[in-house]
Parts: structure tokens; sequence; C-alpha cells
């Protein structure tokens, strides 16, 4: 959807356009109900007429779209997307993570794009390994994580257990904004700390009554709750008022505290109590690092960074979508840019925004935005454009691979092919290459979704022409290594491997997490990282 035309806007409230930009991931385990929670929140934003026009799982099995021939076998999505609305006077950006399958580099880079998260929980699961890796990427960043607890019409684990657990796995701080009565049948449900408003949850569908209750204490919640959980939901509030931790909003700004909301994505319920305060609590767009100092959004020129390059949409034209995560200044369609990476004036046309599964053209951009730009093969991770000035944008991360393969072409004749074929891949962030140290002629492949080795291999022969044979390796964890000095290095040399990675680093690959201790606890003077910017 294109922006409101600003023609008459004086130029101080161009600079302020960025203000209203909410531009955040939700990150969640699948299945714990990403696809149903977007989809209500786009009803909200009017952007779509009825819940079922994001892409389910079910329609993309059946999807006769002309993306690779392996999203079709697969029938799964492989590159995300964003959706955009607008909601009273925010502009919404959600930036899809895929997961499944289709889980790759991509999900952890998209996270550099947001300014935002949003931690969806599975009331019944708890916290779960895909939520913990992309909690991670997120907490490294500093970012803001707010937490929706779903499938509360479901039974699941208490509510207070669900706290627990989020602070002893991920070691962040909560504070429930809300407080759900009952769960699964007995659900009857939640009561808004800040308005002291309870939400009755009257079952699927049938909307949601409020009822405003001046004092938790009253006759009148009472009667809807019935005397045991009345009793209890008192209980409950009380004890996380004295003993819970109180809301702070520059503890969740630095994400040291996130606030938690209750609810159920497909009942529609605690979605827009929900949205209605991560508007208002969520932050816009803020100022990024660059090698010469901070760029803020209300800088005049534009700047972005690729975080994203999407391969072969279309076979047919080999066209490839480079994503701009926008950081400063106004984008007008067909403006001129310095590539800093190759010093060149490149011209921005046919910017692309995304909507659902359709996209268009767009005419101007800001700040938070997402612009899609059609890519001759030019843009790689991480580079930078700006309309003025050569600096570049923080280089994104390398993100510990979870599966590896020993990679040969089959046909040596093709050698060269292959060559240029994984150099390419690899600079575009398909995937890791890794050299073998002492045997610089073994390469290995990482990558963090299995899918990423699919997609490698479809691509070497269909654009490279370099048909590639895989063998997995029992590596499931890399490490970047930072010793004084590699020769002393104390390992066991069966189950560990030393590797190189693109740009000279050294990588050590454990068959898993508890082989790294060994590591750790016999070389005090090393340290390993789990990326590659030694975090
Ligand atoms: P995703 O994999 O995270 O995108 O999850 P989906 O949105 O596809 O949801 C996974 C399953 O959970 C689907 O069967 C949904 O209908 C179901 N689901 C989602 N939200 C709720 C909820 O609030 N309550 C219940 N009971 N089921 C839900």
């Amino acid at each position: 959807m294109s922006s409101e035309p600003i023609n008459e806007v004086s130029k101080v409230e161009q600079n302020d356009v960025y203000k209203q930009r909410r531009t955040f991931a939700i990150i969640s385990h699948p299945d714990a109900g990403k696809t149903t929670l977007t989809e209500k929140l786009l009803l909200f934003g009017g952007a779509i007429r009825e819940a079922g026009a994001v892409k389910g799982k079910k329609a993309r099995r059946h999807a006769t779209s002309d993306w690779m021939e392996i999203e079709k076998q697969r029938g799964i999505s492989v590159t995300s997307t964003v959706l955009q609305f607008s909601y009273k006077n925010r502009r919404i950006n959600i930036l899809d993570t895929p997961g499944h399958e289709d889980f790759s580099e991509d999900t952890y880079r998209t996270l550099t794009a947001a300014d935002s998260a949003v931690m969806l929980i599975d009331a019944a699961k708890g916290v779960e390994p895909q939520t913990i890796k992309l909690f991670e990427v997120c907490s490294m960043r500093g970012i803001p994580i707010f937490t929706f607890i779903n499938k509360l019409d479901r039974e699941g684990k208490e509510p207070l257990a669900l706290l627990e657990e989020i602070e002893e796995v991920l070691g962040i701080r909560s504070c429930p904004m809300n407080w759900p009565i009952g769960m699964g049948q007995q659900f009857l449900g939640i009561y808004n700390r800040s308005d002291r408003r309870f939400e009755r949850f009257t079952g699927r569908g049938e909307g949601t009554t409020n009822i405003q209750v001046d004092d938790i204490e009253s006759e009148e919640l009472r009667d809807v709750l019935g005397a045991d959980l009345h009793e209890q939901l008192q209980e409950e509030v009380m004890l996380l008022d004295i003993a819970g931790d109180p809301f702070d909003a520059d503890l969740v700004q630095r994400g040291k505290l996130t606030p938690v909301f209750f609810g159920s994505a497909i009942a529609n319920f605690g979605v827009e109590t929900f949205l209605n305060q991560f508007i208002e609590l969520s932050p816009a767009p803020g100022p990024r690092r660059t090698d010469e100092g901070l760029v803020e959004p209300s800088d005049e020129s534009f700047s972005g960074f690729v975080f994203k390059i999407q391969a072969n949409m279309n076979p047919a034209h080999r066209d490839r979508i480079a994503f701009i995560r926008m950081c400063s200044g106004r984008f007008e369609r067909g403006m001129n840019v310095n590539h800093v990476r190759t010093g060149k004036k490149i011209s921005l046309a046919q910017p692309q925004q995304f909507f659902g599964q359709g996209r268009e053209i767009i005419d101007e951009a800001f700040p938070g935005d997402i612009i899609g730009i059609f890519d001759p093969g030019l843009f790689r991770i991480g580079d930078t454009l700006t309309e003025s000035g050569w600096f570049n944008f923080e280089p994104l991360p390398q993100f510990s691979p979870e599966h590896f393969a020993r990679v040969n072409v089959k046909n040596t004749l093709k050698y060269k092919q292959f060559h240029k074929g994984l150099e390419q891949l690899a600079e575009e962030g398909a995937i890791q290459v890794y050299r073998q140290v002492n045997r610089t002629e073994d390469m290995i492949l990482g990558a963090v979704g299995r899918l990423q080795f699919e997609v490698f291999q479809y691509r070497m022969n269909a654009e490279y022409g370099a048909e590639v044979e895989l063998t997995n390796l029992p590596y499931s964890v890399a490490r970047w290594i930072e010793t004084p000095n590699l020769e002393t290095l104390n390992y066991d040399r069966y189950s560990n491997l030393i590797v190189k990675d693109q740009d000279d680093r050294y990588v050590m690959l454990f068959p898993n997490e508890f082989a790294t201790h060994f590591v750790i606890d016999k070389n005090p003077d090393v340290m390993l990282h789990t990326t590659s910017y030694g975090m």
C-alpha cells in the first residue's frame, strides 16, 4: 500500500512521518499461532476484509505460483515478506519470519530490520526452541520485546508458571499487562491492570464484552466470575502488584523487561487490547549505527541497508529482489543513490512494497519502511545505500548454522562454475561456506535450516550449471573462536573441526552444544562466539 501523498506537507512534518512507523517481527515456534495472530492484526488495520487472506499453510500447498519449483514441491514459502497496514494513525510494518522447514538465516537477518519484536507463546507449550533462538537474536540487538501468550481458550500451563518460565529460560523480566481468569473450558476473560477493565470471553467469534470495574472487589465482577475465581483473581493481581516487576518503560525500551499480554488469537480475544497498547509502547524507528557514527531517522538524506535478497521469484526472468530497510530521509521512486560497496551511483527504479501475496509499485517511503528493489545481481546482504555520503551500516552478523555438509561438484569439468556459484551464493547470504584448515580444497557448507541446502543445490544447478553433491557432517553447532594462539588450543580432534569462514575467521564445529563446554573449560583464555560479531 502506498503512503499518503505528502506534497503539501512542509519539510519539517515530512521529517516526522517516521514517528508513526512501527516495524516489528513476530517471533514464535511453529504452530504457536503466528499466522492466525497476523490475520487478526490485519483485520484491525482494515487491510483484509476477512480472515484467510494471509497465505495459510494449506493454501500454500496448492498455490500455483511461478516461484521456484522447490517452493511448489515443498508447499512452503522460501522467503519472507513484509505486510504493511494503517491503524489509528500508525503505519505498521510486520516482518514475516519463516519457521518450520523454511527456517533459515533469512529469518535471523530479518530481525535486524525490526525495531521491536512480538514474542508469541502457546500457553500449553511455553517457551519452545525456535522462540529461544529468535529471542536471542533480538536480545543481542537490545530491541523491545512484547509477549503475547496465546490459546487461553484451551487448557494450558498456569499463567504464573509461564511467567516464571519466560524469566528463567530467556533471562528477561516480565510484567503482565493483563491477567487471565480461568482457562480452557473455564476461560472467562482477562483483567486489564492499567485501566481496570475486565474483558469477558464469550467464546469464539462472538466478540468481547467489556465490563468496567473500578474496584476489583466489586459485586458485579463476582457475579460474572463466581466467588472462587473472583477470589483467585484478587489474590493473583495482588501478588503481581506486590511481588511482580512494575511496568518500566525504560527497561522495556532496552529489552530488559517484556510486557506480557494474554489472549486467544483464533477467537480474536485480547488482540485489540494488545494492539492498542503495543502501538503506544513500541518504539518508532530509532538511530542506527554506521562506521561514521549514528544515522538518525530524522536526517534529511535517504539511507538504508539490504537485509535480505529473494532470488528467483520468477524463474523465467530469474529476477531477484533486494529488501531494503529504510533508516533515514525520504525515499522517492527513481531516486539516485550511492551503492557504497561498489562506489557506484544507481537508480532505484520500480520500488515495491508488499502486501500479502501482492506487490505494488510505490512512489515514496519513510524510515521504518521496507522497500523491495529489483536486483540485477548487484546487491549483497548488508549493502548500504545512501543519498549522500559513503558510510556503511553495521555489517550483519553470520549466525551459527545447525546443519553442515561437505560439498563437491559432480562433474569436475564444471569446477569453475562451481566456484563462482559457491562464492556468489555465499556473498548473497544464501549459505555459509567454510574451508577446512590445512585442506583448503575441502569446502563445507553451513545452514541454519535444512531447506537452505536444497535451495543451494537447486540454484547451483539452475543458475551456474553445476550439479553438486552434499555429504552430511555430524556437527550442529559453530562457534567463532577468539584465541591468542590457535596452535595451543586444547580440543578433541575426532569430534571437533576447525574451519575458516568466508572472511577467514576461525570457526570451530561441534557435534552439540555440550561439547563446547569442554573447549571452554580446557582453554580459559579462549572465547567462543555464537555469531561472527563476537557475541
Ligand atoms: P503458526 O505456525 O505459528 O503460523 O500457527 P497458525 O496460526 O497456523 O496456528 C497453528 C494452529 O493453532 C492452527 O490450527 C490454529 O487454528 C491454532 N490456533 C491459533 N491460535 C489459536 C488460539 O488462540 N486458540 C486455539 N485453540 N487454537 C489456535
